[in-house]
């Protein structure tokens, strides 16, 4: 079953009524641009056709009720009593969300409802961003306030960063708001502002799980951030957002070795995602392909945030005559892998790298191909 019809047919079964408001929230996978976001520069993201679904009516006594399907769990908190959790739990998402909303001096009304997804949790695609989008947006429906994609992203990582304690930018919360269907979202992380590029005609994403996880990532991160900072005061820039490849190959010597390699892939990864966007707008996939297939070495052998695993997955896939081209995304040391593939191969293609990829590695991945859909959205509202 479809989560919207999970999430409708359990509010009717639990409420005796039809659902007041449906909505809905993408997870996202990064096309390119990988560990540039911190540094200020670009990142080029979809929304994937997996999403989080609320089915919900108002309530009157300023709490909200929700029921987790997924988690197989009810809760209930009061909007004028938000209390950090102890321990993150999925409804520390809600009470964040309403926390972030209300700081922003957002007037917030109760309800209840029922919630579910089908955004793979823990895997790298944002369950934690779709799962605070559809709260953002649910809130939106029994609060009548204006939906602003830009600003309902800031209050959601807002919420992610100081509720939930989790550090990450603004990429997933933005896509997640603002995806638009059958276009990439390029983000200027310094900016914040945005603009879209189709993918290519006659292209499918394929979105490769290793089904590893990432050990030890906040401390490689943390290194790399600091890797990043360094090579740009050195250089007397804000960011390595600011200094072109050019510039960067003729001062490359006054840098040691390891630094040198750390900022080349910042550098590098950010012209390689603009030229994304224009190879895009040309419909060029095979060019596309290829910028993604030169980000994947730059993180393997510059950043060396790759793993054993997520380079059998990109070699795997790399190998089919289908494929234009895959790499790593995320923060790397495990998840996920992208690829572009000829849309009408991409089920061959699927079956064919899983098979190669478990009898390589031993590991039993997850593949799904995916179009790019829109972002946070109410699909139903009574009368
Ligand atoms: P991801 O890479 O998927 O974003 P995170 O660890 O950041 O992984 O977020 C996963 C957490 O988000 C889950 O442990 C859960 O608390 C919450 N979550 C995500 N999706 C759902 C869902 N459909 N129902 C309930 N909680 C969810
Ligand atoms: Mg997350």
């Amino acid at each position: 079953m479809t989560p919207a019809n999970k999430v409708r047919q359990q509010f009717f079964a639990e409420f005796k009524e039809e659902a007041a408001f449906i909505v809905r929230a993408p997870g996202r996978v990064n096309l390119i641009g990988e560990h540039t976001d911190y540094n200020d520069g670009f990142v080029f993201p979809m929304a994937i056709d997996r999403a989080t679904w609320i089915a919900l009516r108002p309530r009157d006594d300023n709490k909200v009720f929700a029921i987790s399907i997924d988690m197989d769990d009810r809760r209930d908190f009061a909007l004028d009593d938000l209390r950090r959790p102890a321990e993150v739990d999925w409804l520390a998402y809600l009470t964040g969300v309403a926390w972030s909303l209300r700081e922003r001096g957002y007037a917030l009304r109760g309800w209840e409802g029922v919630v579910s997804g089908d955004v793979p949790i823990g895997s790298g695609l944002s369950s934690s961003a779709a799962l605070e989008l559809a709260a953002a947006r649910a809130f939106q429906c029994v609060s009548g306030f204006e939906w602003d994609a830009a600003e309902m992203a800031l209050a959601c990582q807002r919420a992610e960063n100081n509720w939930l304690g989790v550090n990450c930018g603004i990429m997933d919360q933005m896509i997640s708001a603002a995806g638009i269907e059958d276009r990439a979202l390029l983000i200027d992380c310094r900016s914040l502002e945005t603009s879209t590029a189709p993918l290519p005609a006659g292209a499918a994403v394929v979105i490769l799980d290793t089904g590893t996880r990432r050990g030890l990532v906040d401390s490689e991160y943390n290194e790399r951030r600091a890797q990043c900072e360094a090579a740009a005061r050195h250089f007397g820039i804000a960011a390595l957002r600011d200094i072109d490849l050019e510039t960067f190959e003729r001062r490359v010597h006054e840098l040691d070795p390891l630094m040198r390699k750390r900022a080349r892939h910042v550098i590098s990864e950010n012209e390689r995602t603009l030229q994304a966007r224009e190879v895009m707008d040309a419909g060029d996939a095979a060019a596309l392909g290829k910028l993604m297939i030169e980000s994947h070495i730059s993180l393997r052998d510059d950043f060396e945030v790759s793993s054993a695993a997520l380079d059998a997955i990109v070699d795997c896939a790399n190998a089919e005559a289908a494929c234009y081209g895959a790499r790593m995304t995320g923060a790397g040391f495990g998840g996920c892998a992208v690829a572009l593939v000829e849309a009408d191969e991409a089920g061959a293609f699927s079956e064919q790298v899983a098979a190669n990829y478990q009898a390589a590695t031993g590991n039993q991945p997850a593949l799904y191909v995916s179009k790019a859909s829109r972002g946070a959205e109410t699909v139903f509202a009574a009368g």
